[in-house]
């Protein structure tokens, strides 16, 4: 089958590799329909992801058609339509029972390389390191989906894949990073970062009661996109001080909650970032937590600040005493998708959104090393690219 590859930093080819094999009696094997390019592809794309080898199939947010089988699977059968939560994970376990999926203690074969780093390792995912399990990703033709039994959620007749493909990553991704904020009637969000998963991290903070959300970015047509599609009050940080801006619309106090869907390769204006990006390029850094550091500052006494922007590492310079002495509250995590499928999946149905608003681009499984370059340098307005192998 064809897949699409990683070889290195910016260096992303279509190969021909193997089919896969079921390989375990919960195992699935899934031909792909649609399959996206997510912002966190971007960060192994770039280089900045240890663990990974060339080779390595890249993709986690992929929908398709059930095509084998094995035997301990009996929630779906052969034919039906399908999609993936890019999270692996077991169901059994003492985490997945708790309902905190992206913390499964059974789906990384190779956790040993996560304890050494974070204490104890997070779920396997699809297509992202060796270090998260080594699994193929499904930028491809056909995957294998693990633990299929509770990973694969059938999709009725009637919505299309650019509708439901979002639910394996980013909706769930924007929505979960809403839910954090503990959102209360009347409140005021703030966003860092329109991409795709802050524009439904605002969608999702509406849903969730805010009275307010203000999106923050410096990419006009993401921005206009927040504005026109998810009624977001907008601000460009090039152009004035996202801090006294969001101050002064808050008659001082600041936003109630902050959301950072920007994560570990934040851009910035300030000497600051200029410091995380060299130090990040001598690998002295692993991460350029810009946004974080504004989030930190910017949010009310007492507020919510909920991260879904990936961070990797260590962070240098993030102003704990702010988060201390404001008595803020923080939450972040790999989202955990299995918990969110079916109500989101509602809304989809209900007509209260339609994820696909977002989609820029739309090209085949052949064409991912451009879609790669374009979506990595924002080229021709790319917010998010669809590939159809
Ligand atoms: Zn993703
Ligand atoms: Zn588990």
């Amino acid at each position: 089958m064809k897949a699409v590859c990683w070889h290195g930093a910016n260096d992303v080819r279509v190969d021909t590799v193997p089919d896969p094999k079921i390989l375990n009696p919960r195992d699935a094997i899934i031909k792909i329909t649609s399959t996206a390019i997510c912002g966190s592809d971007l960060h192994l794309y770039n280089g900045f992801i240890p663990t990974m080898e060339s080779g390595d199939i890249l993709g986690h947010e992929f929908m398709g058609e059930v095509v084998e089988l094995g035997s301990a699977v009996k929630n779906v059968q052969i034919g039906d339509r399908v999609v993936v939560p890019f999270t692996i994970s077991c169901g059994n376990c003492f985490f997945c029972q708790r309902d905190l999926w992206s913390l499964c203690d059974n789906s990384n074969p190779n956790g040993w390389i996560a304890e050494k780093m974070y204490g104890h390792s997070p779920a396997g995912l699809f297509g992202y390191t060796h270090m998260l399990g080594g699994y193929a990703g499904g930028q491809a033709e056909y995957a294998r989906v693990p633990f299929a039994d509770v990973g694969l959620f059938k999709i009725p007749d009637g919505l299309s894949d650019d509708q439901v493909l979002f639910l394996t990553d980013i909706f769930p991704t924007g929505y979960m990073a809403a839910e954090n904020c503990n959102i209360q009637p009347g409140d005021t969000v703030a966003v860092w970062g329109c991409g795709p998963v802050g524009q439904f991290a605002i969608k999702s903070a509406y849903m969730l009661g805010a009275e307010r959300v203000i999106a923050i970015d410096r990419i006009p047509e993401r921005l206009q996109m927040a504005k026109e599609q998810c009624k977001a009050e907008v601000l460009n940080y090039e152009e004035l001080d996202v801090g006294e801006a969001l101050k002064e619309m808050t008659g001082g106090r600041g936003p109630d909650s902050c959301i950072d869907a920007v994560g570990m390769e934040a851009h910035g204006t300030d000497a600051m970032a200029f410091y995380d990006k060299a130090k990040q390029a001598v690998r002295l850094e692993t991460d350029r937590p810009t946004a974080l550091r504004q989030v930190l500052v910017a949010c009310r006494k007492g507020g919510h600040v909920s991260l879904a922007g990936v961070y990797g590492g260590f962070l240098d310079k993030v102003p704990m005493g702010a988060a201390f002495n404001k008595g803020l509250t923080l939450k972040m995590g790999q989202t955990h998708v299995h918990r969110y499928l079916r109500p989101l999946l509602e809304h989809v149905q209900n007509g209260d959104i339609d994820p696909s608003f977002v989609i820029t681009h739309k090209m085949s499984l052949e064409d991912a090393p451009t879609g790669y370059e374009i979506f990595k340098h924002k080229k021709d307005n790319c917010i998010k690219v669809v590939l159809k192998p």
